[in-house]
């Protein structure tokens, strides 16, 4: 009986801190008990519509100029064309890029296809251009308006990687808008992906791609191959097309 007395003891303390634990837990009811209280989310001013940046955004382009980007041949200041509060591909001069480099963020871009289509230009040489993420994952701009091509490079698309889901796209010479959620990929000591970048895209309000992994740099030929890096900019392409683009901002994660 002596024996016992510890045992005895602690099965008593079990059942006090049973009971005592139902009896709050009975207090607060269910729906408390469940609630979250920290961390609280940052507070930020939205824009006044869904097209404006919200105050913790930096704005790629208001309309005035190409500040925060260069050429991707020597770094110079970009030569395509700002009239109107819109900037335009200049054919032949290439690739712009973001002097910024970003590891996960929300971007806004809104752009838009020449209006006039010509009868000799179709499937990828209408309204052609794409911008990429970390420079090297294309999510594909194109006029894909009663446009055939390959799906998994219409507007929308993770060039030849993902189809996008729905085909949102407006007349040429309409301004569209892409929601881009992106996360970047992580790597190993050795240099290998062990997380690929994942990317959602809204298209005009529409989800278009839906956290599709990303199977590295995307290629117009030949296969993705992902390479260990840490950031990466925003890079506009010029694929001949007279593509416009204003209104683009972006959010760190
Ligand atoms: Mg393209």
């Amino acid at each position: 009986m002596r024996n016992s007395s510890p045992f005895l003891a602690l099965s008593l303390l079990s059942a006090f801190i049973y009971t005592t634990s139902c009896a709050q837990h009975d207090d607060k009811k269910t729906s408390v008990s469940s609630e979250t209280w920290e961390p609280q989310p940052r507070i930020i001013t939205p824009g006044n519509n869904p097209g404006n940046a919200p105050s913790d955004a930096l704005v790629l382009f208001d309309g005035a100029n190409l500040d925060q980007w260069v050429s991707v041949i020597d770094g110079s200041a970009p030569k395509w064309t700002i009239k109107d509060g819109v900037f335009t591909v200049a054919p032949g001069t290439k690739d712009i890029v973001t002097k910024k480099e970003f590891n996960d963020f929300q971007l806004h871009v809104e752009w838009r296809s020449p209006a006039e289509v010509k009868a000799d230009k179709t499937g990828q040489d209408r309204g052609n251009s794409g911008i990429f993420l970390h420079g090297q994952y294309e999510v594909q701009v194109l006029d894909s308006y009663d446009n055939k091509t390959y799906v998994n490079g219409q507007a929308g698309a993770i060039y030849k990687q993902h189809i996008p889901l729905v085909n949102a796209s407006k007349k040429p010479g309409e301004w569209q808008v892409y929601e881009i959620i992106f996360t970047a990929p992580h790597f190993n000591k050795e240099g290998r992906v062990i997380v690929p970048a994942y990317v959602t895209v809204i298209h005009n309000g529409a989800l278009a791609i839906n956290h599709a992994a990303v199977w590295g740099s995307t290629e117009n030929v030949g296969f993705p191959i992902y390479k260990t890096y840490e950031k990466g900019p925003i890079r506009l392409q010029d694929h001949q097309s007279l593509v416009s683009y204003r209104n683009i901002w972006i959010r760190d994660l």
